[in-house]
């Protein structure tokens, strides 16, 4: 962590860095955070600004671009969090944000105001009032612990914060979601294995995004917590020029069952200021689910799913309705309507997404009231 790629000279030290990622680190100083691990560094290539691993954590300049549709906080988490950085949106589980700090700043993440920022960190009363919380709501019965990165949290305040959930009966199971395997293995001590391993119940959900980042290491990390009782399960968000593309997504989903971990959902990437340049179309990503069904292992293909205030919707033809313009329609599972501002394919493509039927064009629902825009995004004519 010490030794964490944080300037342009140390960037420069790693790979041959372009203009336009030159333009992205200084202006988005003070903006967004930026941070490598000499690790996950070590992955980049040197010679290609296309690199899967570089494009995740290297700025461009597009991150301020003035035209983005952005909001800071596009699940309203805030208005779900009846204490700091605790959010009940669904009954039986909570998501509880306990640390503000990453190891890596991913320049699509989906809390990119949140992360490493001072007032987003949880002082050990703030932690108390949301244990406090949870033990007096009995229906709370899985709490899923992200951040920022949980792992950044040390082993004594892991095993205080894991013991104190343990001891609430009414929770069944402990979930952590976690990059470290992805971008610093080399935290997956014994020490850290043993006290997940001593609190469990606890689930892993990590978050690779490329073949590319399933290296050895990364391989050693996941073994570790598999024989430390806990099960490691991946979520991956799509990504435009990362992982959109039918091999890329096999490499990963294939890579994955073969390091033992079970793909989980395939996340819509967030409309959130400052990630424009990462966000594909809706169908583009249907279209690749569907070609994936039935030719990878069944338990290799994850959900897609596009996380909203009204919960994760599944991206298939039962929830998602047609395209309108610059929305895309979907029902979600609460019966709400929800409008997604989502880009358009590209024309090569479009024609024959629509010949296969793969998402029709509709009009605007009837109904306006039951219909929720996306806040912060424009509606067309
Ligand atoms: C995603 C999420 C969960 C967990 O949902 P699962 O579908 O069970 O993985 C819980 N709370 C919030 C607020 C979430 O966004
Ligand atoms: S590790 Fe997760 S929370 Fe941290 S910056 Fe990356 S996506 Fe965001």
């Amino acid at each position: 962590m010490r030794h964490r790629v944080t300037t342009l000279a140390d960037v420069e030290r790693c790979i041959r860095v372009t203009d336009d990622e030159r333009e992205g680190i200084r202006r988005t100083e003070g903006v967004f955070q930026w941070s490598i691990t000499p690790y996950y560094a070590s992955l980049m290539d040197a010679d290609d600004p296309a690199c899967p691993v570089r494009r995740q954590v290297v700025p461009l300049a597009s991150e301020l671009a003035p035209d983005i549709v952005g909001v800071e906080d596009p699940l309203e988490e805030v208005a779900h969090s009846p204490v700091k950085n605790l959010i009940h949106n669904y009954r039986d589980r909570v998501a509880f944000c306990v640390t503000s700090q990453c190891a890596i700043y991913c320049r699509y993440c989906l809390r990119k105001r949140m992360v490493g920022e001072a007032s987003f960190m949880m002082r050990r009363g703030e932690l108390e009032e949301a244990l406090d919380y949870i033990r007096a709501h009995t229906e709370v019965r899985d709490v899923l612990l992200t951040g920022g990165d949980p792992l950044t949290l040390g082993e004594r305040h892991l095993d205080w914060l894991l013991g104190s959930l343990k001891q609430i009966e009414h929770v069944d199971i402990v979930r952590i979601g976690t990059r470290m395997p992805v971008k610093l293995p080399q935290r997956i001590t014994p020490e850290l294995c043993e006290v997940l391993e001593r609190n469990g119940p606890v689930w892993v959900n990590t978050h690779f995004n490329h073949a590319k980042e399933l290296t050895p290491r990364a391989r050693e990390a996941v073994l570790a917590l598999l024989k430390a009782g806990v099960p490691v399960g991946n979520q991956t968000v799509l990504l435009a020029g990362i992982n959109d593309s039918l091999d890329a997504l096999r490499e990963l989903l294939e890579g994955l069952v073969r390091a033992r971990v079970r793909p989980y959902y395939l996340y819509q990437a967030q409309v959130i200021g400052g990630t424009a340049h990462f966000r594909t179309p809706i169908e583009v990503g249907m279209d690749l689910m569907a070609r994936l069904q039935g030719r990878i292992t069944g338990f290799a293909m994850p959900v897609y799913v596009l996380d909203t205030p009204f919960g994760k919707i599944p991206l298939n033809r039962t929830y998602v309705l047609g395209r309108c313009g610059d929305f895309v329609i979907m029902r979600s599972t609460r019966g709400r309507v929800w409008a997604e501002p989502n880009p358009r394919p590209p024309e090569a493509v479009a024609a024959r997404l629509v010949e296969e039927a793969v998402l029709p064009e509709i009009a605007w629902p009837d109904g306006a009231e039951t219909i929720s825009v996306r806040s912060g995004a424009e509606v067309g004519a």
